[in-house]
This record gives structure tokens, C-alpha cells and sequence, in this order.
């Protein structure tokens, strides 16, 4: 977390222009860079799970919403008879078919956090940065990583070895 801040810090100090695109989640309350377009708006949520989560929570309200409504229960009411009808045996239709969320809801929702990264990285640069390029970027850092990681470890056991406990 204070990894991440250091981070903001820098690179707000290295491009100050980024500082109007700045912003707050206003649910777990960090900071984060926006688009240019949202900036200044004072409503956003982060796009580390906050957003995700209010998405969903609001595509189940629009459905309890859409039941509640007269037009709505006469929909669920046939819905009912319908599956009633072609027997018990059959599975319950899920309520998240009826409402109109995108077919490919799940598929964008998985990356969030890399399309964000991809946003970021294009603010830095001033040019489009392609998923690709972040993918590619992302895969290079993890390995480099795992391989301080291991280093740090070869590090402690050859430590070990010359200072036995
Ligand atoms: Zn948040």
C-alpha cells in the first residue's frame, strides 16, 4: 500500500499535469489516477474492486426494481407459470438472465485492473498503450519478480549454510 503511494507520488512529481486526473475513492477512500475525463468528479469509486462491486450491487437493485413493478411481476408472474409448467425437473432460470446486462459483462470484468494499468501507463507516456503491450509489460515485471524473489531466498539459505543456527 505505501509501495503503491510512493509510487503515485513519484510519478505525479515526474508528470505534475496528472495532477488534475488525481482522484478519490469514495468508498475505501484511495487515491488513484482517472481519465482526463472524469476529472474533477468528486463521485468515483476505485477500480481496484469498489467499482465492481457497485456495478453489481446496482444491476441487482435495477432487477429487484424491474419485480417490484407492476409490468415487471406480470413478466415474472408468466415466467413463474412457464416454469411451472414444463415441470419441476427443470432448473430454475437464473434472475440475471431476464435483466439486460451484456453478454460480455464477465469477460471485461476480469481485467479491470490490467485495463486500468493500461490507462495509467498511457496518461505516463502521453500515447495509446495497447492491451498487448501492458500484458507483455506485466508478464516481463512478474518474472522479474519471482526471480529477486528467489534470489533473496538463494541469498538466506547460502546465509545459513555459512552461519548455522
Ligand atoms: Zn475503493
Amino acid at each position: 500500500m505505501s509501495e503503491y503511494y510512493l509510487l503515485l507520488r513519484s510519478v505525479l512529481r515526474a508528470k505534475p499535469h496528472l495532477r488534475a486526473c488525481l482522484s478519490r475513492c469514495r468508498h475505501c477512500r484511495i487515491f488513484f489516477l482517472t481519465h482526463p475525463r472524469n476529472a474533477g468528479r468528486r463521485n468515483l469509486r476505485c477500480p481496484f474492486g469498489c467499482r465492481k462491486a457497485h456495478r453489481k450491487q446496482q444491476s441487482t437493485q435495477r432487477s429487484v426494481a424491474y419485480y417490484r413493478d407492476p409490468q415487471g411481476k406480470k413478466k415474472k408472474c408468466a415466467l413463474n407459470q412457464r416454469r411451472v409448467s414444463k415441470g419441476a425437473a427443470d432448473r430454475p432460470r437464473p434472475v440475471r438472465s431476464v435483466t439486460s446486462t451484456p453478454k460480455n459483462d464477465s469477460a471485461k470484468g476480469s481485467q479491470p485492473m490490467v485495463e486500468h494499468v493500461r490507462m495509467v501507463v498511457s496518461l505516463i507516456e502521453a500515447r495509446s498503450v495497447s492491451m498487448k503491450e501492458i500484458r507483455e509489460m506485466l508478464q516481463r515485471v512478474l518474472r522479474q519478480h519471482s526471480m529477486c524473489r528467489r534470489r533473496k531466498i538463494d541469498h538466506a539459505v547460502a546465509w545459513l549454510n555459512e552461519n548455522p543456527p
